[in-house]
């Protein structure tokens, strides 16, 4: 006989724990640039190798929270053409991809700084079910950059380390264009800002970021995969 304690914890595994356990919600981590692509360079520091570091970090917050399965495009310093990322966000059946980078001014204006956090274009050119599907993806996307965005305004990020919040907008990215999957593509910092640099060499920093990455992305899985 089950009882009655028993019973709600059976319907409290097969509700909230079991659709965890059978439908993992797969995140794709993509650190961008690696192997013959450095990416942006400004004086000693190469953004492949920061993307690489910071994805690293968000994978090992991600990979130890229940229900979630972390897939990455790259784990060390190889050249990855961005339509194999795009074939490894599909192959993995991403329910969410995030692209990691660092930016430059091209001006090498000194006072543009902060993160920015990019989601995919609407294109109203393709055909009415084509659009219909992307405006899904384009409408996740858009709800997992706003999450991130409101939840930074209120992080330590913000308020003590003082990390500017740039940008958060559409944009007409190849990645974006090559998947299907929502995702969104995270700019954390310009190596051109002097009180940028200061914070991407301190490993604090990039700890931090990890974690309010990792903490945010399975906030907003958790939401998704409760439904
Ligand atoms: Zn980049």
């Amino acid at each position: 006989m089950i009882s009655r304690k028993n019973s709600r914890f059976l319907s409290f595994f097969a509700t909230l724990i079991l659709p965890f356990v059978m439908y993992p919600f797969t995140i794709v981590i993509d650190a961008g640039h690696g192997g013959n692509e450095k990416g942006a360079v400004q004086t000693g520091i190469v953004e492949k190798d920061l993307t690489l570091r910071l994805a690293q970090k968000i994978q090992t917050h991600l990979g130890k929270r229940s229900g979630i399965k972390v897939v990455m495009t790259r784990e060390n310093d190889t050249t990855v053409p961005i339509e194999d990322r795009a074939k490894k966000i599909a192959a993995a059946k991403a329910d969410l991809f995030v692209s990691i980078h660092f930016n430059i001014d091209v001006f090498r204006l000194s006072e543009t700084r902060g993160i920015e956090i990019y989601y995919p274009a609407d294109d109203f050119a393709q055909d009415p079910a084509a659009a219909f599907a992307l405006y899904h993806r384009n409408n996740r996307s858009f709800a997992l950059g706003k999450l991130i965005r409101d939840q930074y305004l209120k992080s330590e990020l913000f308020t003590v380390w003082k990390h500017d919040f740039n940008m958060f907008a559409q944009r007409d990215l190849k990645l974006f264009r090559l998947t299907d999957a929502p995702g969104i593509l995270v700019e954390t910092a310009y190596l051109t800002a002097p009180e940028d640099r200061s914070r991407i060499e301190n490993e604090q920093f990039l700890d931090d970021m990890a974690q309010f990455l990792a903490t945010t992305i399975a906030e907003y899985a958790g939401k998704k995969a409760a439904r």
